[in-house]
């Protein structure tokens, strides 16, 4: 983890493509202030963290990677689900395989210009996210951030100092199920991806026990923010 954009330093202009050897690994898009960093050592404990997917979860897949700004398009829903759970307390990072970085399909300034198309469209729809966690490698290529396997959310966890039992993980496929339950994180399933099961009742056997099932992001943050609020009256 040797890499980390502060968003006050992020210039576009400033960011230049990096070889494959010079891709860390993992790679990391940060946006929270200081103070909120501040404020998270004290209360880190009860923080409640959200860590979300990215394509089929927030915006729309596409056949092949999301390569440019204009490709991404948000998914119905999903920024105002967003801002709906930090309205309620939750902090929300992004975790994504991003193996088109590795192979070279695009580079830091096209994924800088991406994220700074979301976090736009977020902060106008009155959400933000944290932080953005993305492994950068190939399938091939034998890391231990890709999902299925736990490395990057377990990151996750030893930057924020949460206990990952009690963060909930929310993709569309079975590889975030399975990051999501190999980190000890509670795991969600939504339908708005590519490779949504066509059974969901039971889940086909690949998915974790447990694994939760919504249609979109936003049924998934109604859903969160009902229990909250029912456990928050009933404690
Ligand atoms: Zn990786």
């Amino acid at each position: 983890m040797a890499f980390a954009h502060d968003r006050r330093r992020m210039k576009p202009a400033g960011l230049t493509p990096l070889s494959q050897e010079a891709i860390p690994s993992c790679v990391i898009h940060h946006f929270a202030t200081a103070r909120a960093a501040s404020r998270r050592r004290i209360d880190n404990v009860r923080m409640k963290l959200v860590i979300v997917d990215r394509d089929g979860t927030i915006n729309v897949e596409r056949d092949g990677y999301i390569q440019t700004a204009d490709e991404w398009q948000p998914l119905p829903g999903a920024l105002d689900a967003i801002a709906r759970l930090n309205h309620a307390g939750w902090h929300v990072v992004i975790a994504a395989n991003m193996p088109g970085l590795g192979r070279g399909l695009f580079d830091m300034a096209a994924l800088g210009a991406i994220q700074a198309k979301m976090n736009k469209q977020l902060a106008a729809a009155g959400g933000r996210v944290e932080a953005v966690f993305y492994c950068p490698h190939a399938t091939d290529e034998g890391c231990s951030c890709r999902k299925p396997l736990p490395g990057l959310l377990q990151q996750i966890g030893e930057r924020y100092k949460v206990d990952l039992k009690q963060v909930h993980a929310v993709g569309d496929s079975e590889r975030d199920a399975q990051a999501a339950a190999a980190a000890g994180c509670i795991p969600h399933l939504v339908l708005s991806g590519k490779s949504a099961p066509t059974q969901t009742n039971p889940l086909p056997s690949a998915f974790p026990p447990g694994t939760r099932v919504h249609a979109d992001l936003a049924a998934f943050a109604s859903a969160l923010i009902g229990e909250s609020a029912a456990g928050s009256k009933n404690p």
